[in-house]
């Protein structure tokens, strides 16, 4: 039998997501209902470095599950990849008693408690980011609110080049991925989506517009994701080809915030609940995710070697209803 920690801390790092607030409220929580202390870390692995550390109590987390955004603050931290960064770190821990940790983040956070958990503080990862580029899982908490914001906003953009016949070029967020891009296009019933992970030419969607024109389409959504980039260059290639007069709209951070929709609120109890579970077990070095909606944890080094697939079928029929 193990001994249960006495102390966990909890911290928000990388890119923020809208959900995170809904983690730090589930895992004090939960923390406090298992006996345990919480206290939170602030602004990454930074708070672990300098010992930016608050008391958490079920309180100060009160009014916090619809918030966007993260209470404890979020950021990138260079010197967590050395092993001087983690030494110091390590130390933080060991002063504070703080035994296990629970990182909200994405790959590259998960890294760093891979990181710490071989030095003996036993860290569990919980995917938030708004990008859904974690392969061991199939949902990430801030995906839903971030969809959801692109689709009310290019539902706006279409108002406007509906009256004028113009054809709106909008980039999306998603790093790499193109998770967003395929579904809030979709969703928006984009003429035309382009992502990393699906072939395509400028030509391709130069002809699909064309083939609208002919059908009597006078407006028209092209959504392209970020890894793809060249909105404002494709905007002037579409015009030059079809003389529809074409605009570029990169929604930038506006896809980050905004109050958690259900589904992220859900996930975000669901698994920082289930990542205190594994350490009062005394389990650490774990990713947790989603399952066809059953809660799954994985070792974090097997998880980060973990492929995604892309819904190509998906692809092929938002391709094929959109003419
Ligand atoms: P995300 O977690 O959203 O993928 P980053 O890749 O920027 O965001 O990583 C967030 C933080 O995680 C980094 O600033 C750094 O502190 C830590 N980190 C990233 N990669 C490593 C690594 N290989 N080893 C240790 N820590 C890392």
């Amino acid at each position: 039998m193990y001994d249960i920690m006495k102390k966990i801390g909890v911290l928000t790092s990388g890119g923020d997501a809208p959900g995170m607030n809904a983690v730090i409220r589930a895992v004090t929580r939960a923390a406090i209902a298992k006996g345990m202390e919480v206290v939170g870390v602030r602004r990454g692995y930074n708070g672990l470095i300098n010992g930016d550390i608050v008391p958490l109590d079920a309180r100060s987390v009160s009014d916090i599950i619809q918030r966007g955004g993260t209470m404890l603050y979020t950021a990138r931290c260079a010197e967590f990849r050395y092993e001087e960064g983690l030494q110091k770190a390590k130390k933080t821990c060991e002063e504070q008693g703080i035994e296990g940790l629970v990182v909200v983040g994405g790959d590259g956070s998960f890294r760093g408690a891979a990181d710490l958990s071989a030095r003996g503080i036993l860290s569990i990862g919980v995917p938030g980011t708004i990008d859904n580029d974690i392969s061991m899982t199939e949902y990430t908490i801030g995906y839903d609110t971030a969809m959801n914001t692109v689709v009310e906003m290019v539902d706006k953009l279409r108002d406007t080049a509906q009256s004028h016949d113009r054809c709106s070029v909008v980039e999306v967020m998603g790093r790499n991925a193109g998770y967003i891009a395929l579904n809030a296009g979709i969703a928006c019933g984009a003429t035309y989506i382009i992502t990393k992970e699906e072939p395509f030419t400028v030509n391709d969607v130069i002809s699909k517009i064309i083939e609208g024109q002919k059908s009597g389409k006078h407006h028209f959504i092209v959504i392209v994701a970020e890894g793809i980039g060249g909105s404002e260059q494709l905007a002037k290639e579409i015009e030059q080809a079809t003389g529809v007069e074409s605009r570029a709209t990169i929604l930038g951070h506006v896809q980050r915030g905004g109050s958690p929709t259900v589904q992220d609120r859900v996930a975000a109890s669901q698994l920082g609940y289930y990542a205190v579970d594994l350490l009062s077990k005394g389990i650490g070095n774990r990713v947790v995710g989603l399952q066809h909606n059953e809660v799954v944890d994985y070792d974090i080094q097997e998880a980060l070697k973990m492929k995604k697939e892309f819904p190509h079928d998906l692809y092929k029929i938002a391709n094929e209803i959109s003419f």
